[in-house]
């Protein structure tokens, strides 16, 4: 049985990469299981979402917490002590990270013994797709990295993406950055230990009030500790040339980062902006810009 992890922020698209996965191996005559775990169910918080492909039906049940391979979506997460994408990983294990950084930079930053793949698949969905939306491009890949032909994997972007993009040429864009995804990553020999049949045990947790089992959630004033400024991919950047100091932007952070300077103008916390380029899109004058980047702060 090969277990596969998916580490990504809400409205990336790991889990829908771990469907494509899932139902591709289907395809392929496999059986498999695919589904996510949210903590927070919010736009850019930390989530994870699993696959597993079986030639025999799948007993094993729950997180997998020693997965053959690890895909890692978005690479402010390596840094993340909540999200440890790397942990239980297998010692003939696969990381792939989406990163305009090279395999040999984050083995040595990150001290992983394990083979690593990087491809900045943000940039190439920016390029194909207009957008950060990753699902079919990871999908591509993993589906590279277990082993699935192209066919399955063309079948399942077809049944998962179907499902959720109306717009026919948006699903068409997405079909051939999976493909490109797919093409982009050398075929490789992934090794599934051997005597890793028998199942996790099953784990009952009792019942706690979210009072109990989740304190941090209802400490007062917790979210400027949160610093959500790790969630992002563009940081707004404000032109004050421009800046009318209408104050539109101020009111339609959803997360009241933005305050005003001295001089007037709005600025924002980037400790905490996350990055949603709703102050951008609201701007009645187009004087706040999105600019890439992978390290927030
Ligand atoms: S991108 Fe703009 S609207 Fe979104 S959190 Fe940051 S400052 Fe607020
Ligand atoms: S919405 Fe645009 S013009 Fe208005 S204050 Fe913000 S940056 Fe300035």
């Amino acid at each position: 049985m090969l277990r596969l992890r998916f580490h990504g922020r809400g409205g990336q698209g790991a889990k829908i990469a771990s469907r494509i996965l899932g139902t591709a191996a289907f395809f392929e005559g496999y059986y498999a299981q695919d589904f996510p775990l949210y903590g927070a169910e919010r736009r850019g918080a930390p989530i994870s979402a699993f696959t597993r492909i079986s030639k025999e039906p799948i007993l094993e049940r729950g997180i997998i917490a020693e997965p053959d391979s690890v895909f890692v979506l978005d690479e402010t997460l390596l840094d993340d002590p909540h999200a440890h994408p790397l942990s239980g990983l297998k010692e003939h294990g696969i990381v792939f990270v989406n990163t305009a950084r090279s395999a040999v930079e984050l083995k040595d930053t990150y001290k992983i013994s394990v083979q690593v793949i990087t491809l900045d698949i943000t940039k190439i969905s920016l390029k194909m797709l207009g957008k950060p939306i990753l699902s079919a491009l990871a999908g591509g890949i993993a589906a590279r990295i277990v082993n699935l032909g192209e066919d399955s994997l063309k079948k399942s972007i077809e049944k998962e993406l179907s499902e959720i993009i109306t717009e026919k040429e948006f699903l068409l864009k997405n079909k051939e950055a999976s493909q490109y995804c797919f093409h982009a990553i050398k075929p490789i020999e992934i090794k599934i230990a051997k005597g890793i049949h028998k199942a996790n045990p099953v784990i009952t947790v009792p019942f706690e009030t979210a009072l109990i089992s989740s304190p941090t959630i209802y400490t007062t004033g917790n979210t400027p500790l949160r610093k959500t400024g790790n969630w992002r991919v563009f940081k707004p950047v404000w032109n004050y040339d421009i800046c009318t100091k209408c104050m539109v932007c101020v009111v339609r952070c959803p997360d009241a980062c933005i305050s005003v300077n001295e001089d007037g103008y709005p600025y924002t916390d980037y400790d905490n902006c996350k990055g949603c380029m709703i102050c951008v899109e609201e701007c009645p004058v187009k004087a706040i810009e999105g600019m890439r980047e992978a390290h927030a702060w």
